[in-house]
């Protein structure tokens, strides 16, 4: 559990230090934190796990503690559902359906999409979300899109966990509250049931830590993969979801990371981080206990650390 696995050591020993003492400081933050059980399958979690990777733009991984683990990626998901409808939507046919500011509610909130717009407040949130996945779901497959999330994650391995995605089929009273608020509203863009399925089976793929590492480093690296070379997001768009990551990313909990970590950074409820920083250089988080935003708080914790020891915050000079 406790061990450093490198798979290459060429010039990256000091990070390897600076990673362990973010996993000691990320373990020392988890008897503060929950794991989430307003999904039932999510309180299976065990709350002590933790583990992190890092992958630098020549491949070189880095990862301790669980960071094999398979979770499921929840809110990170977001990340995907955005890139693949700025791909087969475009700007103007996404952000003519979702904003684009931060809501300062939690992630599953209703209270401003009721009172204060037609329109949900970013991709990063629940309401978000649903209302970008209704764009997606009469021209894209779950298996199209699964395939997306194997290339953006270098993770063939990703597949989708039935027993959440049944788990949070039954449970998701409050997302079926959204999307038929959207639909009341008139502007939701595909079939409320089928919009909801698809939604719930993207927060119910297994990723694990170096899944969303490699998602880190690709998004990092301006959509390209640098090890296969594969342009799998256009640079415009990139743009636009990292700045969705840094505004959002971290729910109602995004300004004050902004200021402490200053990474573009996407957060699940499934215990997954995912934050894409300068170099190009990604991380991938796994720890199931949560603070009270929904974020991991060991990842958050540890990443903290990591910005600060390796001058990662975007506006340091
Ligand atoms: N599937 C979860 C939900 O809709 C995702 C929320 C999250 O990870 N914050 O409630």
């Amino acid at each position: 559990m406790n061990t450093l696995k490198t798979e290459q050591h060429d010039g990256i020993k000091s990070i390897e230090q600076v990673l362990r003492d973010a996993y000691d400081a990320g373990l020392r933050a988890i008897p503060y934190g929950r794991v989430a059980d307003y999904i039932p399958e999510l309180a299976k979690a065990d709350p002590n796990a933790f583990g992190i990777c890092m992958i630098d733009g020549d491949g070189r991984t880095c990862s301790i503690g669980d960071a094999g683990t398979r979770f499921s990626v929840q809110s990170v998901s977001k990340v995907i559902i955005l890139a693949a409808a700025l791909k087969f939507r475009g700007f103007d046919g996404t952000f003519s359906h979702v904003m684009m500011e931060p809501s300062g509610d939690s992630f599953n909130s209703i209270l401003k999409l009721d009172t204060r717009s037609n329109l949900p407040f970013n991709p990063m949130i629940n309401a978000g979300a649903i209302q970008t996945v209704s764009l997606l779901v009469d021209h894209i497959s779950f298996e199209e899109l699964l395939d997306y999330a194997r290339l953006l994650c270098r993770d063939g391995g990703i597949t989708l966990d039935e027993k959440v995605y049944r788990s949070e089929a039954e449970t998701g009273d409050r997302n079926r509250a959204i999307v038929y608020l959207l639909k009341s509203k008139g502007v939701l863009q595909g079939d409320p049931e089928r919009t909801l399925e698809l939604y719930f089976k993207m927060c119910s793929l297994a990723v694990n830590a170096k899944s969303l590492a490699a998602l880190g480093l690709i998004i990092s690296n301006g959509g390209v993969d640098p090890i296969e070379g594969a342009r799998l997001i256009g640079a415009d768009n990139v743009r636009t979801i990292k700045s969705l990551m840094f505004t959002c990313g971290m729910y109602d909990y995004s300004g004050e990371f902004g200021v402490r970590v200053g990474v573009p950074s996407k957060s699940g409820v499934g215990g997954g981080l995912v934050c894409s920083a300068h170099g190009p250089l990604g991380f991938g988080f796994y720890g199931p206990a949560l603070d009270p935003y929904g974020n991991s708080i060991a990842a958050v914790k540890a990443m903290e650390h990591i910005s600060k020891e390796l001058g990662l915050h975007v506006f340091n000079y």
